[in-house]
């Protein structure tokens, strides 16, 4: 199969033969090495200080967003929550779940979040602000630029899922004062999923420390204190924290911004081949992450997922709800190249012919 999904997705040689490894005892100094390693490459790729600190949870990227709010807000937060697609709307079912006091940003499926829409939000008194900067339901990449200032600008401590955007987008910890952020090991990562880390700036660290969570497996208070001595509390996806310490190392050698500046050119290409096909690109606001594509009249997006898995071998991602039988999603993440974007446009002149894309 050839894999154009939004994760799990694919790996390379070298980190797929390092899960057919036996997976070691960890609580050991050379498994604190690998881990300390690995908290430091990723503060490093997103530019966070060396005041900043990662924490790594056994879970899907949920698992984080989920331990951020329990850990990180309270019912003394007054929260602004960006809701634009399937992630935003999560965010909200946690503010719910974890009675936080919030109020959201509605944006219609594809739109991006303007100065305009958030202006009316100025004085609102709002203590954090959750948003899914790329919101991957979508492909819609919200302006960082403009949510970081606002939140600079009204002193709202900003928390963002980057779980599809990290390595994707360049992001600045320093420079977009970003309080915490969210990563998952299967998007840009591109290991298995298990894996889902949380960076937490100075101000995210003493929240932690006044928080009170009803959870003893995400007490992030007790992972920020034994990841001091580069362990974690519980048993840790030990297996896949080594595949990360390869994948990590293999982007620090080339450089965080190469890596990005590939998924840029693999989505560019992409872009550029689709050009005659009836397709419309759904979203204006388009990251580098995913290209998600609009059907034309009566074809439908859920069978193309279908005939491209059955019969060409290729997983696109299917949209669900209200865009199910409009929005399939190409992405662009994972060990991808040009000549596999051909492989699926190739494929999709196919449909053209067949008439399944018309
Ligand atoms: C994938 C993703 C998540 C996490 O989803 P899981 O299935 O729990 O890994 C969260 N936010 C965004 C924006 C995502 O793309």
């Amino acid at each position: 199969m050839l894999n154009f999904s939004v994760g799990p997705v694919q790996m390379d040689e070298s980190i797929l033969s390092i899960g057919a490894e036996q997976v070691p005892y960890f609580r050991t100094s050379e498994f604190s090495a690998i881990m300390q390693e690995n908290e430091r490459l990723i503060l490093s790729f997103c530019n966070a200080s060396s005041d900043c600190r990662c924490v790594f949870l056994t879970g899907s990227g949920t698992a984080s967003m989920e331990a951020a709010l329990s850990n990180l807000l309270s019912k003394e937060d007054k929260v602004l929550v960006v809701d634009g697609g399937s992630f935003g709307h999560r965010f909200v079912q946690l503010c719910q779940i974890f009675e936080i006091p919030y109020e959201t940003i509605s944006l219609e499926p594809g739109c991006p979040l303007t100065a305009e829409k958030l202006e009316p939000y100025a004085d609102g008194g709002y203590t954090a602000f959750l948003v899914n900067l790329n919101e991957t339901s979508t492909g819609v990449l919200y302006d960082l630029d403009l949510i970081s200032e606002f939140c600079a600008e009204h002193g709202i401590f900003l928390l963002v899922d980057a779980i599809s955007a990290f390595l994707a987008e360049s992001i600045d910890f320093e420079k977009h004062k970003i309080g915490a952020m969210l990563i998952g090991s299967q998007k840009a990562l591109a290991v298995p999923p298990g894996l889902s880390i949380i960076v937490l700036s100075e101000e995210a660290q003493d929240r932690v420390a006044r928080a009170t969570p009803r959870s003893l497996y995400f007490n992030l208070a007790m992972a920020l204190k034994d990841g001091e001595r580069g362990q974690t509390p519980f048993t840790p996806a030990v297996g896949v924290l080594i595949q990360l310490n390869a994948r990590l190392r293999q982007i620090d050698s080339i450089g965080v911004e190469a890596e990005t500046a590939r998924i840029a050119a693999q989505a560019q290409d992409f872009r550029k081949k689709i050009a005659n096909l009836p397709l419309t690109v759904f979203t204006k606001s388009l990251g580098n992450t995913v290209t998600p594509l609009e059907v034309s009249g009566s074809s439908s997006a859920k069978d193309v997922f279908s005939i491209l898995k059955g019969e060409y071998g290729i997983w696109v991602c299917p949209n669900g709800g209200s865009l199910a039988e409009k929005v399939f999603r190409v992405g662009h993440i994972g060990n991808l190249t040009f000549s596999d974007n051909d492989a699926l446009v190739s494929a999709m002149e196919d449909l053209v012919k067949k008439g399944i894309l018309r």
